[in-house]
């Protein structure tokens, strides 16, 4: 059993669902439409494949060229990405979307309080501050949202799958449409700007909500 193995199980198969993984915007911190996947008995890579790639499909359709994706454990999740999303039996993706794909500039990044705790190969590779473009981004904005939503915790781990679902969707778009009134502008209109700019995606995992 190791880290990203799609058959490993943690946890003792007790609760439904053990956690939940969200792709958000590095930059203004706003969840993507797609990007939440709930998980089941342990965190799997294949849960980050599925909402990732997801993502990736719209990052596509937008015409973006160069994606940043800033998530704790990069420099190991990267490794086999495009290998697992055009797994045979189970592709997450279109062949046209793949050959796109492979033609955008991805760069994998490691969040900076995260970075601390890997070894030292990956302290240069997968640092922000080594690398061009991105500016003083920490990649850890995602940890904001979590505090919100942690609060929930309580409430919906003794829900019915329904009302859970409904409870933390509704508490995103609404984290969505502060952020979108306190910045000014539309929340949409805030995304495709910091996209033509760059696109900076920032994965995490949130448990036991
Ligand atoms: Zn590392």
């Amino acid at each position: 059993m190791k880290a990203g193995d799609p058959t490993r199980e943690a946890g003792n198969g007790k609760y439904p669902t053990t956690g939940q993984i969200s792709v958000s915007c590095a930059r203004s911190g706003a969840f993507l439409p797609k990007g939440t996947v709930d998980l089941f008995r342990g965190e799997k890579f294949v849960y980050f494949d599925y909402a990732l790639s997801q993502v990736l499909s719209d990052v596509i359709t937008l015409g973006i060229k160069r994606v940043v994706i800033s998530y704790d454990i990069a420099c190991k999740y990267n490794i086999n990405f495009h290998k697992r999303i055009s797994h045979k039996d189970w592709p997450l993706m279109t062949d046209e979307e793949r050959e796109e794909l492979k033609a955008m500039d991805i760069m994998w990044l490691v969040p900076k309080f995260h970075l601390a705790s890997h070894v030292d190969d990956c302290q240069d590779r997968y640092s922000f501050n080594w690398t061009v473009n991105v500016g003083r981004t920490c990649g850890e904005i995602v940890e904001v949202n979590w505090a919100s939503l942690n609060l929930l915790a309580t409430s919906t781990r003794e829900m019915g799958e329904g009302y859970r679902k409904d409870t933390l969707n509704d508490a995103k778009i609404d984290a969505n449409w502060r952020k979108a009134i306190n910045e000014g502008m539309g929340r949409h209109a805030c995304v495709i700007i910091l996209f033509e700019l760059m696109c900076v995606i920032r994965t995490s995992v949130v448990e036991n909500v």
